[in-house]
């Protein structure tokens, strides 16, 4: 099996969906097993939003590597159901509609030059990719759905269409310059609020 290493900024759903696709697997579940994650009575609740994880130590020994890489990564939840539930990260506790946890959102050009899924695509608050000044996408321009973690591919809608050719909205579109600047201002906000001001995630970075 190819383990590559889990890259800094790298989303740990978007690593599975890599590993996927490297070591040629049908989908995430068919991962998941060869991963040895089972959700066994009494249910557990998962370590990660998007996929049923249980226990990252195994995972970690499958993939010849240490726990402690992943727990950087790991979101663990703290009770099962509802709209209460809550995600620990790196010791910190946020309410799980802070993830986009179903469905994915991306830069294509990001995803064309470095294949992998950022982590900081999974926050709903973040909304556009400053280094390529473009809003991320957030629903397959073909069949137009959204790309859902259980069923899409690294970088393929379930119909096929690659989400690193699709072209973003930019920034600076439009006739209303104000309608981009508050876009533009409001993302910077939620940045600094999210990862300088609260930390969070530490490990991901400036970005
Ligand atoms: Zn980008
Ligand atoms: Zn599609």
């Amino acid at each position: 099996m190819f383990r590559p290493r889990i890259e800094t900024k790298e989303s740990l759903a978007g690593y599975f969906l890599r590993l996927v696709e490297q070591n040629c697997l049908s989908g995430a579940s068919e991962l998941l097993q060869v991963l040895r994650q089972r959700d066994t009575p009494p249910s557990r609740p998962s370590l990660l939003p998007q996929f049923g994880v249980y226990a990252l130590d195994v995972v970690a020994n499958v993939l010849g590597r240490t726990t402690e890489e992943f727990e950087l990564h790991c979101r663990p939840l703290d009770s099962l159901t509802g709209r209460t539930r809550k995600v620990q990260y790196l010791g910190l506790k946020w309410p799980l509609s802070i993830f986009r946890n179903k469905c994915r959102a991306w830069c294509p050009e990001c995803m064309a030059s470095n294949s992998i899924h950022r982590a900081d695509w999974d926050l709903r608050l973040v909304t556009t990719c400053l280094t390529h000044r473009c809003h991320l996408v957030e629903r397959c321009l073909d069949c137009g759905q959204a790309i859902s973690w259980q069923n899409s591919r690294l970088d393929a809608c379930r119909c096929g269409m690659r989400l690193s050719q699709v072209i973003a909205l930019p920034l600076d579109i439009g006739d209303g310059r104000w309608v981009p600047d508050i876009a533009d201002d409001a993302d910077r906000l939620m940045r600094t609020l999210i990862f300088d001001i609260i930390g969070f995630p530490r490990n991901i970075g400036k970005l």
